[in-house]
């Protein structure tokens, strides 16, 4: 459980705080679209996982405050060695990070040395270390289509994004058995019910919800590209399967049209809201930037290590590397 926080904000007012803060330290404020909406409304910059790699990469910011989950944090210090990195609660974790401990990891690659590993970035520091290639959920298709088809790949740690690559390109890789516990708690008969509510409303499904889910969409993608999709879709209603909180972003581009998450198993429950992400709030927010922790610290070696297979992303993402360059490790 994360440490409760024991001094008392009430008094302050900690929008205009957290400004005062930004300013002051040279801060940029990044967030994911998973968190909650007034983290989204005062960051410099809200995307999805490979959105939020490059403005860590590219930010001239003395300090980062990451409103995500640790990989994230972790992946900003990577590739932004020198700026200070805090995360406003350091048990933001994930679920699939949890189930991919490193040893268990090299212990599969090793089994299967003919194999590259392509893996989710949703993984820790220790396990990027041990791949040849990071993908993020919209950088996977335009990475794995580089990959010549005779290259044996293991895909982890989310089976059910892995499985989606293998259905759609065609592949066989071997899969890592994790999954996304928010994704994982959509119910199909409960998404039966909701469509039948709503007929003619599509379905827009992230590749982390199992086949079930997934068989249901209209349309299948990253956060962006679901934001993309609710955007340009013709009709007044969507469908949202995938973390509840982006449906703030949709609200503010389309407030005239409807978005509707997707209901876990009992059709009205909190599953579906991510339990890690949920730990930020504008309170530690605020003391992160106050007093510059907690902060992502990381072994010099271990950081370069994991820092070559996020690399190979960000230039396969953007076609800046050829097929030839893709050895094994
Ligand atoms: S939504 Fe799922 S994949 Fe994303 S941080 Fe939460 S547990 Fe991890």
């Amino acid at each position: 459980m994360t440490a409760p926080i024991r001094e008392n904000l009430s008094g302050l007012d900690l929008r205009a705080e957290i400004d005062r803060l930004r300013k002051e330290r040279n801060a940029v404020i990044l967030a994911h679209y998973y968190q909650k909406p007034e983290i989204q409304d005062l960051a410099d910059f809200v995307g999805d996982s490979l959105e939020l790699s490059r403005k860590a990469a590219d930010t001239d910011a003395d300090v980062i405050a990451f409103c995500g989950v640790k990989f994230m944090a972790e992946t900003a210090k990577i590739l932004s060695p020198e700026k200070i990195v805090i995360l406003p609660d350091m048990d933001a974790g994930c679920s699939l990070e949890d189930s991919c401990p490193p040893e268990q990891f090299k212990r599969f690659r090793e089994a299967h040395p003919d194999h590259i590993a392509l893996t989710y970035i949703n993984c820790s520091a220790a396990v990027k270390a041990l791949s040849d290639v990071i993908v993020t959920s919209s950088s996977a298709e335009t990475i794995i289509s580089q990959i010549p088809e005779s290259q044996p790949i293991i895909f982890g740690p989310d089976r059910h994004l892995g499985g989606y690559l293998n259905r759609k390109f065609g592949r066989e890789m071997l899969l890592w058995p994790g999954v996304c516990i928010v994704h994982e708690a959509f119910s199909e008969t409960e998404l039966i019910k909701l469509k039948a509510q709503h007929p003619g409303a599509p379905v827009a499904a992230h590749p982390e919800c199992p086949p079930h889910i997934v068989d249901h969409a209209d349309y299948v993608g990253s956060t962006s590209g679901i934001l993309q999709f609710a955007k340009s879709f013709p009709g007044d209603t969507l469908i949202v399967a995938t973390e509840p909180h982006i449906i703030h972003q949709m609200e503010l581009a389309l407030p005239e049209k409807t978005f509707i998450g997707a209901p876990g198993a009992d059709g009205n429950c909190n599953c579906n809201i991510c339990p890690y992400m949920a730990l930020n709030t504008m309170e530690k927010l605020y003391i992160a930037l106050r007093d510059l922790e907690p902060r992502i610290e990381m072994e010099e070696g271990l950081r370069l290590a994991a820092r070559k297979s996020l690399d190979r992303m960000l230039e396969m993402a953007s076609g800046t590397i050829g097929k030839g360059d893709l050895g094994q490790r």
